[in-house]
């Protein structure tokens, strides 16, 4: 089947937004497009790679492709400090403007489209942003005790505001382990029902 109409398919299975629509090219197109892995992209690129001699291959499967996604998720990692930043003058100024003391307060006043579920979602991500500016010491210290045997650069700013607690840092640390198979399904997960998590705001 086409691609077109394997789309067109979807449409109908779902009438909705195709999931992962970035996979799909609709747009005929002579050579290798960015990013697009279709049926003609895909032999395209082979033959690209003809002339490479064996050891070019070998180093860039070897060592210049991990070395890209180490540099991706440093910039992951880039992105996701800048949002703390942005969510703290967020708070900040939005406090300090209208002299309120909560920023749940002022958001549904300022933002009064936003509802319940909405409005509730918006103000824990700025109120975590604002969290984790405040508190990055304690993060750091529970992400470097010498147990973790994650890469934090993976962490959005809510898994960094979830790190705040080292039991929370221990039980993820086991869960990644235990996916890489690295320990047994015996060994007890440290117990989740300690992590208190909840409420250190009330805004
Ligand atoms: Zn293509």
């Amino acid at each position: 089947m086409n691609q077109l109409n394997y789309v067109n398919q979807l449409r109908q299975q779902h009438k909705m937004e195709i999931p992962n629509r970035f996979l799909i090219t609709l747009v005929r197109h002579e050579n290798i497009v960015e990013n697009c892995f279709c049926d003609d992209c895909r032999p395209r690129r082979l033959m690209a790679l003809r002339n490479f001699d064996q050891n070019r291959v070998y180093d860039h499967f070897t060592r210049y492709l991990p070395l890209l996604e180490n540099a991706k998720l440093d910039n992951y990692h880039s992105h996701v400090l800048r949002q703390i930043v942005f969510g703290e003058h967020f708070k900040r100024t939005s406090l300090e403007r209208s002299g309120l003391r909560y920023f749940r307060c002022w958001a549904k006043n300022e933002y009064p489209h936003l509802k319940g579920k909405e409005l509730k979602t918006f103000c824990d991500n700025v109120n975590e942003a604002s969290w984790v500016y405040n508190n990055w010491n304690k993060i750091v210290e529970n992400l470097t005790d010498r147990r973790m045997k994650f890469d934090a650069r993976r962490f959005s700013v809510h898994m960094f505001y979830e790190s705040k607690s080292l039991a929370w840092c221990l039980s993820y640390n086991d869960e990644q382990l235990r996916k890489k198979g690295k320990m047994s399904k015996d060994q007890p997960l440290y117990p989740i029902d300690k992590v208190n998590n909840c409420h250190l705001f009330t805004t």
